[in-house]
This record gives structure tokens, sequence and C-alpha cells, in this order.
């Protein structure tokens, strides 16, 4: 006898051995039907799993069990699972050989990774969609079985899959037991789960795009091709999807920082680092200028610190060697020194600015009456990014962070970390980045990555917790497994204007770097004894170089006119008023505008067309008439002729919508497609 109890609280008797499919047929036909899996006691099972496995029940069990279907968040990515086993079923329909490596989702949908000598290409899209849309109409059943890990890897060589056999010889060599899952002729080793047949899939499923991949992404490794796919249980959502990708392309900032001369990388200077060309640093300037009025305010002191610093402070700080594989290898100085590699200093480049602004602190002895310390530097850190997962500013290897540490007492956490969170949104809301969700990053309980104890760990979460509740930030929520190793943290995800969800702002409280086991960061209290400060790491941006590439998304290259690299172009009707062109633009440059004039005798429609190529925000367009009458013409890039004013009106038209920030370009992309937040289904 199984008790089982629903999410409603209610509770239902069913024999040993029934399924999560067997109570919703129990409860009524229809949930049956669009049942997909089920979360039992917590865990998410297939539908058709017994809920009490039989000889391990005892004779009376209780058991909650949640139903889900495709209304349910987690059915997107096992529905989308489920198809990457489908798409591997048609490829090795349509060709012979095929090896079997991975097949996971992803944000936005799923790829498989195959072994296979002829190349694919996007030519072979439609017959591996059809012979999906075949398997998906045969409504075949998905069946998992068990088995000890030696019969695994008999079925595993009988399948002719090496690449599975060496994954359960080696990244699998632990597991006892291993699971497979099968529909139609179709075997793979899966840890699971997946939706109980084909049919779940529907229609709105299309192959993307072809890339290449490393076996267990070892570049020394077997080159495999990644088949990206995408698939949702509506079909409307597809297409807004598919539309969504069109506009991405389109905003492209890797293309659009090329052509509106923002930014370059050269492969002499090295991957994954960023020039700043002369437009696109007037936008980082104007960022760093405005955020450094916004850190006066709010009582920061800027400092400056070097590049590289010994390893030995890494060590301190726990990021030497926790995290080596993402930084760039040390830099040796022994055979400068006359001694063997190892044995003399070691340089690391800057991971990060933290454990330097730690030595600021520790510069001299603290009183409870200096803190909070903030210190403030736009301090560039480097990290070792895989050169397959470089792209544009938005993953590199070098980056400046618009980095902040504060040392505070306990009793000031709260309203430290407060302010945090509010110039975050200061600085999002002056961007015309409103649509924003903030996640509370903590630990994953059974992790073993963190320093510091579980009570310092409590406090923190707790203390953290409380402060964002007391805001209603909007959207929030509370991921395990998502904090630092050093602290629990607050990210601001924002969703640009065509729905797609970036991670920029970050507040991380930090109990562990200020205590004795790391740097003793220490203040005189009123008692006149030590106590050890709290540190706040925040980077309301996240890095200049991240923000300015989703920037350059966001508004397609179209910035507002506080940000624009060249806000405004005199443009002359003729020849003969450029003379007072200049006297115009000479009179903007005064009001500490960024212009320019075109003086040349084309035609004004030719000029007028190339500065709305050139997302110039204003144009002032200038004749023999506003010569002698003083006016200028004004041309707005988003509305068109905004009629004939004196100049002096334009002026100060054009400096109130700078001071105020105005952000006029981003029109409401409507509902974004829905988010997968991700799976794990590989072993
Ligand atoms: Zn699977
Ligand atoms: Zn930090």
């Amino acid at each position: 006898m199984l008790i089982v109890i629903l999410p409603d609280g209610s509770r239902r008797e069913f024999d040993d051995g029934v399924s999560a499919y067997d109570v919703a047929a129990g409860i009524s036909g229809g949930l049956a039907r669009a049942a997909i899996a089920a979360e039992v006691d917590g865990e998410l099972r297939d539908l058709c799993a017994p809920l009490a496995p039989a000889g391990t029940s005892p004779a009376a069990r209780e058991v909650s069990v949640r139903l889900i279907t495709k209304k349910d968040p987690e059915a997107l990515g096992i529905m989308r699972h489920s198809a990457a086993h489908v798409m591997a079923q048609a490829v090795m329909r349509l060709h012979k050989g095929v090896g079997l490596a991975f097949g996971p989702t992803t944000a936005t949908g799923f790829y498989y990774d195959f072994q296979l000598d002829k190349p694919l290409s996007e030519e072979d899209f439609p017959a591996i969609e059809a012979e999906m849309a075949k398997i998906v109409a045969a409504d075949e059943r998905f069946e998992r079985m068990v088995v000890p890990r030696a019969k695994a890897l008999e079925m595993c060589r009988e399948l002719g899959q090496k690449l599975k056999v060496e994954h359960i010889e080696t990244g699998l060599a632990a597991e006892e037991t291993l699971s497979f899952y099968r529909q139609g002729e179709f075997l793979d080793l899966c840890r699971g789960k997946h939706i109980p047949s084909t049919g779940h899939i529907g229609k709105a499923f299309k192959l993307l795009s072809i890339a290449g991949a490393y076996w267990k992404g070892d570049a020394s490794r077997d080159q495999l091709q990644r088949l990206y796919a995408t698939a949702y249980f509506d079909k409307k959502e597809l297409t807004d999807y598919l539309t969504q990708m069109e506009e991405a392309k389109r905003r492209d900032h890797r293309v659009l920082g090329k052509q509106l001369e923002l930014f370059t990388i050269s492969q002499t200077v090295g991957s994954g680092l960023i020039l700043w060309l002369p437009k696109g640093a007037v936008i980082r300037q104007t960022l760093e200028d405005y955020l450094k009025v916004e850190l006066r305010r709010r009582g920061y002191d800027a400092v400056y610190t070097p590049n590289i610093g010994k390893i030995e402070l890494y060590q301190i700080s726990g990021h030497f060697p926790y995290y080596s594989d993402s930084q760039f290898p040390p830099i040796d100085l022994s055979e400068r020194e006359g001694l063997k590699p190892g044995e003399g200093e070691r340089y690391l480049l800057k991971p990060m600015n933290c454990p330097h602004h730690i030595m600021i602190y520790k510069a001299k002895p603290r009183s409870y009456r200096d803190l909070p310390v903030r210190l403030a530097e736009f301090g560039t850190v480097y990290r070792f990014e895989q050169s397959g997962e470089l792209n544009g500013m938005t993953r590199v290897r070098g980056f400046c962070q618009d980095d902040a540490h504060i040392f505070c007492t306990e009793e000031q956490v709260a309203d430290e970390f407060r302010g945090c969170l509010e110039m975050t949104q200061t600085v999002l809301k002056s961007l015309g980045m409103n649509n924003y969700r903030v996640r509370l990053g903590f630990r994953d309980p059974n992790g073993d990555k963190y320093v510091g104890s579980p009570e310092v760990w409590d406090r923190a979460e707790a203390s953290l917790k409380a402060v964002c509740e007391s805001m209603n930030l909007p959207d929030m929520s509370i991921e395990a497994g998502e904090a630092a190793f050093y602290g629990p943290k607050a990210d601001f995800v924002v969703t640009d204007c065509i729905g797609r969800e970036w991670q920029l702002g970050t507040v991380q409280l930090d109990y562990n770097l200020p205590s004795k086991e790391r740097f003793g960061l220490e203040y005189t209290g009123a008692d006149n004894t030590p106590h050890q400060p709290v540190m706040i790491h925040r980077a309301p941006l996240g890095s200049m170089e991240r923000f300015v590439g989703v920037l350059i998304e966001h508004f397609a290259g179209a910035f507002p006119l506080w940000l624009a690299p060249e806000q405004a172009r005199v443009l002359t009707v003729s020849e003969k008023s450029e003379e007072y062109g200049r006297e115009v633009e000479q009179k903007l440059k005064d009001a500490e505008f960024r212009v320019t004039g075109d003086y040349r005798g084309s035609k004004l429609g030719a000029k007028i067309r190339e500065a709305q190529l050139g997302l110039i925000p204003y144009m002032l367009v200038v004749g023999e008439k506003d010569a002698a009458e003083g006016t200028v013409t004004v041309r707005d890039r988003l509305e068109g002729d905004i009629g004939a004013m004196p100049l002096a009106e334009a002026i100060a038209k054009l400096r109130a919508e700078v001071e105020a920030k105005t952000v006029r370009q981003v029109a409401d992309g409507g509902a974004p497609p829905p988010i997968d937040r991700g799976t794990n289904n590989e072993y």
C-alpha cells in the first residue's frame, strides 16, 4: 500500500508498484495524457517509473507526487532533451556509422554531438527534420532500463558506440548501475529524464546550425559535429524564437562594433583582448564618468592597483589554486633571479581586484569610526577562457570591472548591501534597462568548493535574503549552487529588448576573505578590542567590455544621446552656408557636445542618409536663411524634421535630453519566448 500526497495536500491510496502515470490516470484521463514527468519526493522522475521500487518499500509508505505537464517550467527541458534523442535517431537512420557523444539541452534548445565521417551541412536539415517528424508521429515510447556497469559496457560495445564505452570506463568508473533509454530502434546510454513518448514533442521543432566540437571539449581528441536545434510546445513560441534569432543577428555587437568603429580584436595582440576604438572609447568613458559621479555621491574612495600580484597574495585569498584553470599561468621570475623554476618569485595576472583592495584596507589600522571603507576602482582583470568560448566583447580574456569593495561592521551590512543594490538599480534605469530580475546565489548545501564554516554561510545568506525581501526586488529567486566560493551574492539578470537574458551587475557578501584563515582583517571596536569587518564586492555593470557589448545589441547600435559617440552632425544645404555651419559646429563644441560637420558639396538628401545610417541622434541642417537668422533646422534621427529654431534653443533642447539621460530608442519587444534554465541529463 502506498499513500500518495498531491500538491494540494490531498492523499490517495495506491497499490505498490504504481507509477506517476497511474496516479495521473487515477485523477483524470486528460491529466494522464498531458503529464510528461513527475516530481516524486522532490526528485524529478520519468512518468512511468514506479513510485516506490519493489523490494525497497515498507508495508505502508507516503510519497509526495507533483505531476509535470507542459505548463511547468521543468517540462521544456525534458521535452527538448528527448527531442535530442529523436534527432540522433533520425541522423542514424539517414547515415551509416554514426558515433554518439553527448546530447544536452541549452538555455534555448538542445544539441547532439556526433562522430561522423561525412560532414553534415544545412542542406541535410530538411531530411533530418522530416525523419524526426516521422518518429514523432509514430509516438514511440521512451523505455528506461537500468543495467549493471559490465552489462552497460557490453551493450555499448555491441552498438559500436566507442565514445560511450570510453565514457563508462573513465567518467562513469564509479557508477555501479547505468541507465539506457530506448525509443523504437534507438538505444542510448542516458541518465534521463524523458517524456513518456515521442508524440509529446509535437511539431514545433527546428534544426538551427552545425558547428565543430571536440570529444569532452578537448582539442587533442576526436573532432565531432555538433547539431544545434530547438523545440517548443507551441508553434507560436518557436516562431517568436526564430524571429528573435533573426533580430539578434541584426544586432550582433561583433558586426555593429566593426561597422560603427567601436572596437576591434587583433590576432597580433591576442584573442579575447579588446581594443577600444575612439568611438567605443567615448561610450566607455561616458559610462565611467557617470559612475564616478555616482560613486562620489555614495561615499566611495577611488584607488588604483597594479595588473599583477604575487602568487602568495592569491594563495591567501584562495583564488589560487582554487581557480587556476581559469587564470593565465604564473609569471615565474626564478630564472631572472638565478634560481630553479618555481623557487623564485611568481606573479599572476590579476584575476580579481579584491586582494589588492584588501591590502589597501590593511595599509593602516582601522577603527570602527572609519567604517564603512568603500574602495572603488575600474580595475582590469584577466581570465583564461577557452578560445572556443570567446565571443566578441561578451566573453573575453581581459576586462575592466567597475569594481568596489566595502569593508563594514556586521551591523552596517544590511544598509551597505541595500546601497549597492540601489546603485545598480539606478544605473540600469538610466540605461533604459528596466526589465530585469534579481537572482540570489546561495551555496550548494552538498558542494565542497566553499571556504568558511556553515554557520558563517547561514548568517550571510539570511542577512542578504532579508535585505532583498525588504526592497521588493522584481522577480527575485533563490538559486542554490550559484554562490561565489567566498560568499552568497545577488546577480542582476537583465532581459534585453529582444528578450534575451544577460547576467550583468553583481553584489556579493563575503565573511570569508576578512577571516583569520584568509587575510585576518580587523578594526578596533567601540569596546577597544579587535573585530573582524565584513566585505562586500560589487560591480553594477559587471565588466565594461561585456556591458558595452550588451548595450550595442540592446540599442542595435543606436545609442541614446548622452552615450552616442557622435551626438550631432551639422549638414550644409550648399557650400554657401559652410562658414555659418562651422560656426554652429564650434558653438556646439563649446557647449561640450560631440559634433562633426559635413560641408561637402553633395546633395543634402545624401548627407542626411549617411548620418541616418551612422545612427547619429541629431542632424542640424543649415542654409542661407538659417545663417541670416541665426537658426538651425533640427532633424531627429527617430522623428525626422522637427523644424527650425534659434541655435541657443537647439542647444538647450539637446542639453536637456543629455542631462535627463533620456532613452528613446528601445521599443517594447513584447513577451520573450520561454527560456529553459537548463537540465543536466548527461552522465
Ligand atoms: Zn537522454
Ligand atoms: Zn571582489
